[in-house]
């Protein structure tokens, strides 16, 4: 995630007409079936049987739940714009990690109509954003199960939270916009709703008749339209977490093709913003291609970004398509949800806390782009914020440890990305850049923590760097140089 100041874009030039039709190109062959690291197993509620009702995160302690694993998400979502009504029908594999008399998903508002599991209807309880299930018979430790969930609702997108603003189900005036950083994913459908739990996703989503329903991965089959609606089928193949998973709908202007290297690139935006449609498919594809030099092959099957007419001020490095809140985006976010997609999309956190290894990496993307077109030096940047003084609240904010009250603070993407910086001078260029495409592939489509990333820094580097990360990650003040 990064914010933006806002741009109005006065004026509009003429663009290429959509074609949804020609998105079905955008199917690429993708990688082998890539194994996703397990979670860690949380606690249970001995001789209950109960699946807890977090995931074990201690700053967010009721997201996402214990006692199961998802492997596929399979969202057939209805919604209608004029009536900003949302209709559900969704199915989660997953494999039973405990042995489970009742487990819960996390879903906000909406009225549940029927839950089964394992094709035998389940009965089920609400409280807060908590559903639990209890299926007809016990499910087996290490047995996988279908729980499927229909329901139907207006969404009611977090609002005003401390700070992070608007994030969830979001309605526009011709659609919605469909961002959830941090837990916003059970606005619109019943989840494991962290991101210590990742998933394939399956989306069938069905809009009124001319409007676009976006989602990551790739258009599976063509259109469907019938009764003045239509059905868009994507597929994410790789392991994404919940947060990053959208349904942005409206009205699009849609330009795609591939890059230079071949990854299909999608890029679509409201008509408000068309005049920045084509350099914003431009732009990602440059951009992906040349963090493929960096941080070593795209993750995924396409690449693309989405400039949608909410003005949220802030982008999300949704899998496979940033999405743009209400601005036009520059090189330097794009450069920073592109970067996501190596460090926050394939490599996810296990732990809100340590967010800077996806924020710190993001920001020092930014640098890197810029020192790559000729602009300030990582050098330069790291040297202007370094001039800050002591009593910047920057140094007061260890970035390692991310607060939950406080989570987008400035220092987890500025201090990060300086840590890297810092790290970087200590080790030389050739271990810094080894270090940052062993990590990506090391981790592919898995967890990461900072102990891990300050393990492999210490092996491919060969120094020892625990005073460096202790001082820029975890001690308040400004660390010496
Ligand atoms: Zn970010």
């Amino acid at each position: 995630m990064r914010s933006a100041l806002l741009v109005l874009l006065l004026g509009a030039v003429a663009c290429a007409p959509s074609n949804v039709d020609a998105l079905l190109s955008a199917n690429a062959d993708g990688d082998a079936t890539p194994t996703a690291t397990a979670p860690t197993p949380a606690p249970t509620r001995s001789g209950q049987e109960w699946g807890a009702r977090g995931i074990g995160d201690p700053d967010f302690p009721l997201d996402g739940n214990g006692g199961y694993d998802v492997s596929r998400y399979r969202l057939k979502m209805g919604y209608d714009p004029a009536t900003k009504h949302l209709t559900g029908n969704v199915s989660i594999e997953a494999k039973a990690t405990q042995s489970l008399r009742r487990f819960n998903l996390d879903l906000k508002g909406f009225d549940v109509g029927k839950v089964s599991v394992a094709g035998k209807p389940a009965t089920f309880t609400r409280s807060g954003d908590e559903l639990s299930v209890t299926p007809a018979a016990p499910l087996a430790k290490g047995g996988p199960f279908t729980v499927t969930v229909t329901y139907e609702g207006v969404p009611q997108p977090v609002k005003n939270s401390s700070n992070l603003g608007t994030y969830g189900f979001i309605p526009t005036a011709d659609g919605a916009y469909v961002v959830c950083q941090p837990n916003g994913a059970k606005t619109w459908f019943p989840s494991n709703d962290h991101p210590a739990d990742k998933a394939r996703f399956d989306f069938e989503l069905t809009v009124p008749e001319g409007l676009t329903a976006l989602a990551n991965g790739e258009l599976t089959k063509k259109p469907v339209t019938s009764g003045g609606k239509t059905t868009f089928t994507w597929s994410e193949r790789h392991p994404m977490v919940t947060y990053l998973a959208t349904m942005t709908l409206g009205k699009f202007e849609l330009r795609e093709g591939r890059t230079a290297k071949g990854v299909p690139n999608l890029a679509a935006v409201d008509p408000k913003y068309r005049s920045t449609l084509d350099n914003l498919h431009t732009v990602t594809g440059e951009i992906t291609d040349y963090w493929s030099t960096v941080f070593g092959p795209y993750p995924f099957s396409s690449t693309g970004g989405v400039v949608d007419d909410f003005a949220a001020g802030y982008a999300l490095e949704n899998q496979t398509k940033p999405m743009y809140g209400g601005f036009k985006p520059d090189e330097s976010i794009i450069a920073h949800e592109l970067a996501h997609q190596w460090y926050g999309d394939s490599l996810s956190i296990r732990r809100w806390e340590d967010l800077w290894l996806n924020e710190g990496f993001a920001t020092y993307a930014e640098w890197l782009w810029s020192e790559h077109r000729g602009g300030a030096s990582a050098q330069s940047l790291f040297d202007g914020y370094y001039a800050k003084p002591a009593g910047n609240p920057m140094w007061a904010y260890p970035p390692g440890d991310a607060k939950p009250n406080d989570l987008f603070n400035e220092s987890v993407y500025i201090r990060g990305a300086m840590t890297l910086h810092a790290l970087r001078t200590a080790v030389g260029d050739t271990a810094f850049f080894t270090l940052l495409k062993k990590w990506a592939q090391d981790h592919k489509y898995g967890h990461v923590t900072t102990p891990e990333f300050v393990a492999l820094a210490e092996k491919t580097s060969g120094k020892q760097l625990d005073q460096l990360f202790d001082a820029w990650l975890f001690k308040k003040g400004k660390p010496a140089l």
